[in-house]
C-alpha cells in the first residue's frame, strides 16, 4: 500500500488506544480498572441536554456557519468576559469540534514548513503529532530541575529564529501541575517580545484544587488590540463532562480567527449544530455541576496521591489540577511502556506509559473515574511492585500468586 510520508509519520493516539484495549478485555469478561482515561464519568448538564434535545426535537438540523452559531459565540464570549475579564467581538471568536480541532486548524493558519513549536514536557500526547500534521516541527522541552514545570530560561533556551508559538497547558495534562502564575507572566511577556504566538491550552483551567485560582494569561498582556499573538483554548469537553459532543473552542485576533475558519470551513465546516446547542446550554445554564465534579475530582486527587505515595520508592508530585496524576516509577521500571503492559498483562491496572507524553519512568494514572476503582486500581499496583506486599490477590474471583520478584 502506497501512504504518504505524513501518514507514515504520524502515531496513533496511545490514549485513545487503550480506551480500545479496556473495553475488549471488558467484553470478554476480565476484571479491567481503567485509569487510563480521560473523560469524568459523570452525566452532561441537564441544561446542556435540553438546549440540544430542543434542536432535535424540530428536526431542523443544518449546517452552522464555519466559525459556529452566533448563540453559541455570544456565550462563548461571556464566558471570556466572566472567567478572563476580556471583552472579544465575535470575529475574535472560533467554535471547532472539540478543543482538538481548534488547535489543529490554528496550526495549520500559522505553520508554515520546518517551523518550530515548543511546548513543556510532559506534554499531551497530541501536540507533537498535530505539529508534524500541519508541517511544523515540534520542540519538547524537558524541566533542568527535574520538575514538571519549566522555568523561563529553560524555554528561552530552544527558542530561535525557526520558533513560530509556544504551546502551555495548565493545569497539565499528565502531570496535573499547574504552572505558577509567575510563569504564565513571564511566557506572555517573552512571547510579546519575541513577537511569538502563544497558544494557552486552558482546557483543564476550571479543574484546580486547594483553593487556588485559574490563572488568566490576558493579566499580564501589554498587548491586547488586534496584533496580539495570544491564543485561549477551552472546550465543554472535561469541565462539563461532555467529551462526546466534541465542542471547543479559540480567542484570538480577528486575522487569525479568519484564517482558522476559512481552514475549518473547507476541512469540516461548522461543528455539529446539535452540540453546539448542548454548549449554549451548558455555558448559560446552572453552573454548579462544575463545583461538585472539582470537589469529586479533588477527593480523587486525595485518595491516589496518599495510596501512591504509601508505596515504597514510587516518587509522587501532588497534581494541583486536572485529574491526572503522574507519578515516578522508574525504582521499579526504568521503561514505561513495559511497566503499562506489565500491570495490564499481571492485574488488569491500564495506565498510560510516561513514554507518550515525553517522560520516561512514569505513568499516567487517572481519577476521573469512580473512588472505589482509584483504590482499588492502584491496590493492584502496588500488590504487582511491592515485594513486601502479601503474596496473594484476589481479582474478580480469581486468585493471583505473585511468581515475579
Ligand atoms: N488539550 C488537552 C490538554 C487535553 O487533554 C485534551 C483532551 N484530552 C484536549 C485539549 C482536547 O479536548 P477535546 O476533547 O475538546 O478535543
Amino acid at each position: 500500500m502506497s501512504l504518504s510520508q505524513l501518514a507514515r509519520s504520524i502515531n496513533e493516539s496511545p490514549t485513545l488506544k487503550l480506551n480500545e484495549t479496556a473495553a475488549l478485555l471488558r467484553e470478554k469478561g476480565e476484571p479491567v480498572i481503567h485509569l487510563g482515561g480521560g473523560e469524568p464519568k459523570s452525566k452532561a448538564p441537564m441544561d446542556a441536554i435540553l438546549s440540544c434535545t430542543a434542536l432535535l426535537n424540530t428536526g431542523d438540523i443544518k449546517y452552522s456557519p464555519a466559525d459556529g452559531i452566533p448563540a453559541l459565540k455570544k456565550a462563548i464570549i461571556r464566558y471570556t468576559e466572566e472567567h478572563y475579564e476580556r471583552k472579544v467581538a465575535p470575529e475574535n471568536v472560533i467554535a471547532s469540534s472539540g478543543a482538538k480541532q481548534s488547535i489543529m486548524v490554528m496550526l495549520h493558519a500559522i505553520l508554515d514548513p520546518k517551523d518550530e513549536v515548543v511546548f513543556p514536557a510532559p506534554y499531551w500526547v497530541s501536540y507533537p503529532e498535530m505539529v508534524k500534521l500541519a508541517g511544523g516541527v515540534p520542540v519538547a522541552v524537558k524541566p533542568k530541575d527535574g520538575t514538571f514545570e519549566p522555568t523561563i530560561e529553560d524555554i528561552a533556551e530552544v527558542v530561535g529564529s525557526y520558533t513560530k508559538a509556544i504551546i502551555l497547558n495548565s493545569p497539565n495534562n499528565p502531570s496535573g501541575v499547574v504552572y505558577s502564575k509567575a510563569l504564565i507572566a513571564q511566557i506572555v511577556e517573552f512571547c510579546e517580545k519575541k513577537n511569538l504566538y502563544l497558544i494557552m491550552d486552558d482546557t483543564y483551567n476550571r479543574l484546580i484544587f486547594d483553593g487556588q485560582t485559574p490563572s488568566n494569561c490576558y493579566e499580564y498582556a501589554k498587548d491586547l488590540t488586534e496584533s496580539s499573538k495570544l491564543v485561549v483554548i477551552n472546550c465543554v469537553s472535561k469541565m462539563y463532562a461532555m467529551t462526546g459532543f466534541r465542542l471547543g473552542w479559540a480567542v484570538a485576533n480577528k486575522e487569525l480567527v479568519r484564517a482558522m475558519t476559512n481552514i475549518q470551513s473547507q476541512e469540516t465546516s461548522g461543528p455539529a449544530t446539535p452540540s453546539q446547542w448542548a454548549a449554549v446550554g451548558a455555558l448559560n445554564g446552572i453552573q454548579s455541576s462544575i463545583e461538585s465534579l472539582r470537589m469529586t475530582l479533588e477527593n480523587n486527587r486525595n485518595v491516589m496521591v496518599a495510596r501512591l505515595s504509601a508505596i515504597p520508592g514510587v516518587k509522587v508530585t501532588k497534581p494541583g489540577g486536572t485529574f491526572y496524576c503522574f507519578p515516578d516509577f522508574s525504582a521499579y521500571y526504568k521503561d514505561s511502556q513495559k511497566l503499562s503492559q506489565f500491570l495490564l498483562d499481571k492485574v488488569r491496572v491500564v495506565t498510560v506509559p510516561g513514554k507518550e507524553f515525553g517522560f520516561e519512568g512514569h505513568l499516567r494514572v487517572s481519577y476521573c473515574g469512580a473512588l472505589g476503582e482509584v483504590k482499588q486500581g492502584i491496590e493492584r499496583i502496588q500488590w504487582a511492585l511491592d515485594p513486601n506486599s502479601p503474596n496473594e490477590l484476589f481479582l474478580g474471583g480469581r486468585k493471583l500468586v505473585r511468581d515475579w520478584a
